[in-house]
């Protein structure tokens, strides 16, 4: 990997600028999922065991009037911060100033503080988001050295990832943002071959950069989910009430074309007359689908397809369940690949990423099983199109 990381860094007695991705849901000023807080564990205690002092901030939720803050304060993360780290943590409750100089000039060596919601700048013009270079320029001037660990906000420029760095001498990449690069950057960069990637979810809309990238690198594509409708008409099948983006089925017919057999979409589904869990499941062949039905899973023909498809890999990239794994009896495909690939752990790199392909994942208890589950969203999905992310740009290079 050609960018610093954090192990290159000497960092004791080295005021260490940290931006983590502590987006975590809440309800009720309660974290209902603490995975991001969790992740970003390694990168925090490695700063203190190394005697750095940590000034940690991330943003949380989106603030576009003031009665947003109280529900977006980060003031709960810091407590469950302090608890995993079995250490104090201070919390600074706001993002400039007086109180957040003096908080950070106290830190002695292994401390560490966190900071208020970085989106509180977005109040007045979008400071944050925006890239304010005022305000990066200022973050920067609170550390000596920055490290960026934020993977899940990395396809934004924003002044508490791009603006800091620019205003710095040294940005480098946390355990985290590293992980990231390594399994989705160096992956699409240089795959051990075959290379097969599986798409599915919801939109073909969502995915078309994704696809055509993952046509480029890979030497398979399945595709899957409710995208594969779209596909299925391009080939000129009746797909009933499946999800249809009538739209898009010129481009999934070039999309087919420019594949030159690359795409495998299988041969049968699963349908039901109605988008409910409980609704009747039935198998049709994709070039017999009942008007009156919609396909909510792959079916069982196809689920051994794509498995002997994978199981010849040594690279495997999901992104997006093959069906509506949210309902049980339409969770089956999704779950056989997902298990299909849990068993290559030792002979393949298999990577996830997308929110609901992870959720998923973890859902059927087998997120242990998977080389890297990346943890970001949309920042995956943009990498795996093949953009250059600017979170990841303005890491040093070695
Ligand atoms: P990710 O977050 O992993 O990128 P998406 O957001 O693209 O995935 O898609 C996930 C959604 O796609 C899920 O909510 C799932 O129910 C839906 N989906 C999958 N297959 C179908 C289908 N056949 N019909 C309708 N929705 C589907
Ligand atoms: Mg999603």
């Amino acid at each position: 990997m050609a960018k610093k990381t954090i192990r290159d860094l000497s960092l004791k007695g080295k005021k260490v600028l940290v931006r983590v991705d502590f987006n975590v849901p809440m309800k009720d000023g309660v974290i209902t999922d603490e995975n991001r807080i969790v992740q970003a564990l390694p990168t925090l205690r490695h700063i203190i065991d190394e005697g750095g002092r940590a000034i940690v901030f991330s943003h949380l939720g989106r603030i576009k009037e003031p009665s947003d803050q109280e529900k977006n304060t980060l003031q709960p993360v810091a407590t469950r911060l302090g608890e995993l780290l079995e250490k104090n943590v201070t919390f600074v409750p706001v993002t400039r100033g007086k109180a957040l100089e003096d908080a950070v000039n106290q830190l002695k060596d292994g401390d560490i503080l966190m900071f208020e919601n970085t989106r509180f700048e977005d109040l007045d013009g979008k400071k944050e988001s925006k890239n304010n270079p005022e305000l990066g320029a200022y973050w920067a001037s609170l550390g000596d050295v920055f490290v960026n660990d934020a993977f899940g906000t990395a396809h934004r420029e924003h002044a508490s990832n791009v603006g800091i760095s620019s205003n710095i001498g040294t940005t480098v990449a946390g355990f985290l943002l590293e992980k990231e690069i390594r399994f989705i950057g160096g992956t699409l960069e240089a795959p051990e071959r075959p290379l097969v990637a599986i798409l599915g979810g919801a939109k073909v809309s969502d995915k078309i950069n994704v696809i055509k990238n993952l046509l480029n690198v890979a030497d398979k594509v399945l595709i899957g989910g409710g995208m594969a409708y779209t596909f299925f008409k391009a080939l000129g099948y009746d797909v009933g009430t499946s999800l249809l983006e009538a739209d898009k089925v010129d481009l999934a017919k070039e999309l087919l074309d420019l594949a030159g057999g690359k795409i495998l979409l299988g041969t049968d589904v699963v349908t039901a007359k109605t988008f409910d869990p409980d609704s009747e499941k039935n198998i049709r062949p994709v070039d017999g689908i009942p008007a009156d039905e919609m396909g909510m899973d792959i079916g069982p023909e196809t689920r051994e397809l794509f498995k002997k498809a994978i199981l010849e890999a040594k690279t495997v990239i999901w992104n997006g369940p093959l069906g509506v794994f949210e309902f049980e009896r339409f969770a089956e495909g999704t779950k056989t690949i997902a298990t299909v690939i849990a068993s290559m752990k030792s002979t393949a790199t298999t990577i996830i990423g997308g929110g609901d392909s992870a959720a998923a994942v973890i859902g059927f208890g087998l997120e242990d099983d998977f080389t890297h589950i990346s943890t970001g969203g949309g920042a995956s999905l943009e990498y795996f199109e093949g953009k250059t992310l600017p979170g990841i740009q303005c890491v040093d290079e070695r």
